[in-house]
């Protein structure tokens, strides 16, 4: 699933986790309870006399399994729909470990099971086990299912104690060994979820940051390389307008050398702040391409619009001197606009050069202007 479909707060991602987990965990099960019954009942010691039972409880563990694998997680991530869907899934879960509790109990309490009695208890323990170990994420309920799956049986032996006291003790005394290692499994999944969420919080900050140029906090150039394309491709395929505005400041090397290099980066955040002041739509893109050069991407934003803008901009900059520590300089930027033309440009390479000799245009007939891309 992608990150940004990915709950992010601690306790949204939580559920979200915990109701895959429970989804995935809980095909498997199914088709064992299925299968031990099957076992239970044909070795017993007439399967034959059996067969109301026999087949009855096959067809519930069947319907069981199908109501399990048929109860798919729903599209939407929000706290709601998780919670109903994992109410909903652990009313069949602890049917089933009832239904086998229930089962599990009759077949010690039935001497007609006296065969094959020990199937039963051992699938029992290897179901709670399991329970134990795999549904750990919710604490709670999962102690619910192993009391449901186990108690039955117990009492049922408890009922015969005089002549089943070692698999009675055996058994309670496995229980308490059962009920700390589902205490440290749930801890054990909180802390990995804890660790889960911080390594996508981490990769999601490590993909910002290599998206973003440190100086000025626009993206930068490798944001540009990708997200350009996929706005090319976007346009094409919906028919919508798609504007590039190319910016570089005049004379920005003559900053450097009058007044260092650290007013020289200084001017340049200076200039992008005046970028997020101006070019302030939301659907905007902007971008610091390289040394003093910067972009606007500009979906659904006809080529008019687009040049009136960049004119604002540069009627801005006139207007209002950067800012930097210490003083305030003028500053100019030449600047060319174009829209992608699907007849004339074959790709996005071909608007970023049309858009780029638009800026050479402008740096050539005399700089601190705006010429629109040509053919
Ligand atoms: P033009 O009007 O023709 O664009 O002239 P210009 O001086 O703006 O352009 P030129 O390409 O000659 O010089 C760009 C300068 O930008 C040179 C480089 O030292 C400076 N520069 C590039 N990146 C940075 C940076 O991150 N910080 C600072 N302070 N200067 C930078
Ligand atoms: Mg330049
Ligand atoms: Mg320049």
């Amino acid at each position: 699933m992608p990150y940004n479909k990915i709950p992010h707060t601690t306790e949204a991602f939580a559920l979200w986790r915990e109701a895959q987990d429970t989804r995935t965990r809980t095909r498997l099960g199914g088709v064992y309870y299925l299968a031990a019954w099957i076992l239970t009942w044909l070795f017993s010691g007439a399967p034959a006399e059996q067969m109301p039972l026999g087949v009855g409880a096959s067809l519930v563990f069947t319907a069981l399994l199908a109501l399990r694998l048929r109860h798919r997680l729903p599209d939407e991530t929000d706290d709601l729909s998780l919670r109903r869907w994992l109410n909903r899934h652990w009313c069949l879960i602890a049917l089933t470990g009832l239904c086998w509790g229930l089962l599990h109990a009759w077949v010690l309490y039935n001497p007609a099971f006296s065969d094959s009695w020990l199937v039963a208890t051992l699938s029992t323990i290897a179901f709670s086990t399991a329970m134990a170990y795999n549904f750990s994420m919710d604490k709670k309920r999962a102690m619910l299912t192993v009391a449901l799956l186990y108690l039955p049986g117990l009492f049922a032996l408890g009922l015969d104690w005089h002549e089943r006291l070692g698999p009675l003790t055996t058994l309670a005394f496995y229980l308490s060994y059962l009920l700390l290692v589902l205490n440290r499994s749930h801890r054990e999944y909180r802390n990995t979820l804890a660790l889960e969420l911080k390594l996508l919080e981490q990769q999601a900050s490590l993909e910002h940051l290599s998206r973003t140029d440190s100086l000025t906090q626009l993206g930068n150039r490798y944001e540009f390389n990708t997200l350009f394309p996929a706005l090319v491709d976007n346009a094409q395929q919906h028919s919508a307008p798609l504007s590039l505005v190319l910016l570089d400041i005049d004379f920005f090397k003559r900053i450097n050398d009058e007044f260092g290099h650290a007013c020289g980066d200084a001017y340049l955040s200076a200039f992008a702040a005046r970028m997020r002041h101006v070019f302030r739509r939301d659907s905007d893109t902007l971008l610091r391409l390289g040394g003093e050069e910067f972009g606007v991407l500009m979906p659904n934003t006809a080529l008019e619009q687009a040049r009136r803008l960049a004119e604002s901009f540069i009627a801005d900059l006139a207007a209002h001197p950067l800012a930097v520590p210490g003083s305030s300089l003028s500053v100019s930027a030449s600047i060319g606009v174009g829209c992608f033309d699907p007849k004339r440009d074959a790709g996005p390479e071909a608007l970023f050069k049309r858009v780029d000799d638009a800026l050479y245009q402008a740096k050539k007939t005399g700089r601190n202007r705006l010429v629109l891309a040509a053919d």
